[in-house]
């Protein structure tokens, strides 16, 4: 009989480990960045952690962990996630007296009884990070936009959901809404969720099937129901955003699967994986390390899917997307030139791909050269604009030209942003 790896246990062959390793490095370079260290845990725990830490009514601790009783009968577990042996760790290692904030990541395989599909194994890996100590909106805006700057160094397009699941103060009342909601609709949602009703009606808002998802719309959503210091909280996270031009959507009906979480929590989705198009979750566990019986430190995290990530890099790469430059910079005339090497240089450092031709090359056969290069976005400088402190955008995809205001002393990003919502901008007046 040939002997074959378990069900949802993969091997990762040389060609695919590539790919990983540059995840990896990149994830380590953004991690570093914010301040991150690693923390090394080891991969099983006992069991007694996740049902504590993750929540008995959870859909990992009641169907999903690979459970078997060690030697002397204690129940073992194999981790099916980072966030509860941090926190043990940081508690048995009294990391809150040696330092008032910690900025832990790990990066390892994580073990759920799933059915197997694409993008969803039982042997996964993520790549996580958690904050303790820290409980201001801040903290939560930075997590994001380490996360954000770390999808830009790869290249790849996400897009961000952000929802507050308020506190012990507000999201009782809302639980309690969410419930009567649920009882009034009973007849048309699934057993699964009539189960949910009664241990964590919240959960209602996460259940994949088309039915529960149509009755869900209609129900009533946490924002309203957020107590002023919830609301004050999300309000800053979000105007942090917004100010560091994070592009995040308001989903009031992201809800996270595991129990402890509160306040921020946020999701991020990538396209081109189907339906397992999650590739990063978290949020914010305030009461977490309490309840583990540590001290009342407040906490934020997050886990990246490795495995789906990997596979978006992989589909890039065969795409040559890799090679593709963010902006072709198209500068006509000596003058021009020297600017346009002022602006590449910048946005190369925030981390875009830049080309530039020769300022002693023409029009045609610099956009020739774009056009060949594959880039969506070309920037002209002519040297009369340019002395009006004005470029030209070109959007290659939608053969268009739009004048643009070009301010040397913008930061890469805004930059870039900016050419990129060009596109959803109407066309100005001629002028
Ligand atoms: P999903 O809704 O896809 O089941 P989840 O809410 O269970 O995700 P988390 O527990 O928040 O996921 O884990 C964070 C990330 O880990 C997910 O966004 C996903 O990318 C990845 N992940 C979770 N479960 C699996 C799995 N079985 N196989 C591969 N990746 C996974
Ligand atoms: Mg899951």
């Amino acid at each position: 009989m040939k002997i074959t790896a378990v069900r949802g246990f993969r091997d990762i062959l040389p060609e695919e480990s590539a790919v990983w390793h540059r995840l990896d490095t990149q994830a380590r370079a953004s991690l570093a960045a914010y301040g991150f260290s690693e923390i090394i845990l080891p991969i099983l725990e006992k069991t007694q952690l996740f049902s504590r830490a993750i929540g008995e009514t959870t859909d990992i601790v009641e169907k999903e962990m690979y459970t078997f009783p060690d030697r002397d009968e204690s129940s073992l577990t194999l981790r099916p996630e980072g966030t509860a042996s941090v926190i043990r760790a940081y508690i048995e290692h009294s990391l809150a007296h040696q330092e008032p904030v910690s900025k832990l990541f790990y990066i390892g395989p994580m073990f759920r009884r799933e059915r197997p599909q694409k993008g969803r194994y039982r042997q996964f890996h993520q790549i996580g990070a958690e904050i303790l100590g820290r409980d201001d909106p801040l903290i939560d805006a930075e997590l994001l936009l380490m996360l954000q700057d770390l999808f830009t160094a790869l290249r790849l397009e996400v897009a961000i959901e952000v929802n507050s699941l308020g506190d012990a103060v507000c999201r009782p009342l809302y639980r309690e809404s969410l419930r009567a909601f649920g009882e009034s609709r009973l007849a048309e949602l699934c057993e699964n969720c009539h189960a949910r009703l009664h241990r964590n009606p919240l959960r209602l808002l996460d259940c994949k099937e088309p039915g529960c998802r149509q009755v869900t719309a209609d129900a009533p959503v946490l924002t309203a129901f957020l107590c002023g210091p919830c609301r004050d909280h999300f309000a800053q996270v979000q105007a942090y955003l917004r100010q560091e031009n994070v592009a995040f959507t308001l989903n009031p009906r992201l809800v996270r699967g595991l129990d402890y979480y509160c306040r921020t929590a946020f999701e991020v989705f990538a396209q081109g994986l189907g339906s397992q198009n999650s590739v990063c979750g978290g949020g914010r566990y305030d009461g977490l390390v309490a309840e583990l019986g540590g001290p009342a430190v407040p906490g934020i995290g997050f886990a990246i899917g490795v495995e789906r990530l990997v596979m978006l890099l992989q589909a890039a790469q065969e795409h040559n997307l890799l090679a593709t430059p963010d902006l072709f910079i198209v500068p006509l005339g000596q003058a021009a030139e020297s600017q346009a090497f002022s602006i590449a240089h910048r946005l190369r450092q925030g981390g875009y791909r830049v080309e530039l031709e020769s300022g002693n090359r023409g029009l045609k056969a610099q956009m020739r050269r774009a056009d060949k290069l594959g880039a969506r976005y070309v920037l002209i400088l002519g040297e009369t604009e340019l002395a009006a402190g004005k470029g030209t955008v070109r959007d290659m995809q939608a053969k268009q030209d739009r004048p643009t205001a070009i301010d040397l002393a913008l930061p890469a990003q805004v930059m870039i942003d900016a050419i990129r919502n060009l596109n959803s901008q109407p066309l100005a007046e001629k002028d």
